[in-house]
């Protein structure tokens, strides 16, 4: 059986055991979690998320991206067109080993810097090979948006 044919499989045995159901667009613990897009930090595994608990965005790295920060203002802008109540809150989820920090500045600026907003002068602040400082910068990014949650 091809990939393809299993997940269309797991995916009609989703929508049995499923039927009729159509929750609403809040997510249930008004969440938005920004994650690396590997496959070994997935949420709903590491983090036991279940289905409609939150609004899950996934990169390469975890990282606050001008493509990251376009897809929150488009999220702030349905939550306000559909009335959607305040007090999400943002996890922003890195981890240890991740693919991205393989990536040195210096030989693959021309996917990081665009990837990352910035110039290839600037990567070094980036911190690719040290989550927990990448996280701290991330942070310190976020919190110059107007879309993000004071928390
Ligand atoms: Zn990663």
């Amino acid at each position: 059986m091809t990939t393809l044919a299993t997940l269309a499989q797991r995916n009609r045995a989703f929508a049995a055991t499923h039927p009729g159901q159509r929750p609403g667009l809040e997510p249930s613990l008004k969440t938005v979690i920004l994650c690396c897009a590997d496959h070994r930090a997935d949420p709903a595994h590491v983090l036991g998320l279940r289905p409609n608990e939150a609004i899950v965005i996934r990169n390469p790295g975890g990282r606050v991206t001008p493509d990251f920060l376009r897809n929150l203002g488009v999220l702030a802008t349905i939550a306000r067109v559909e009335h959607l109540s305040s007090g999400f809150e943002l996890i922003l989820m890195q981890h240890t080993d991740c693919g991205l920090s393989h990536l040195s500045p210096e030989t693959h600026a021309e996917v990081l810097a665009p990837f990352l907003g910035v110039g290839p002068a600037e990567l070094g602040a980036k911190n690719l090979s040290d989550p927990m400082e990448a996280v701290r910068s991330d942070i310190a990014l976020l919190r110059q948006n107007p879309f993000v949650p004071p928390r």
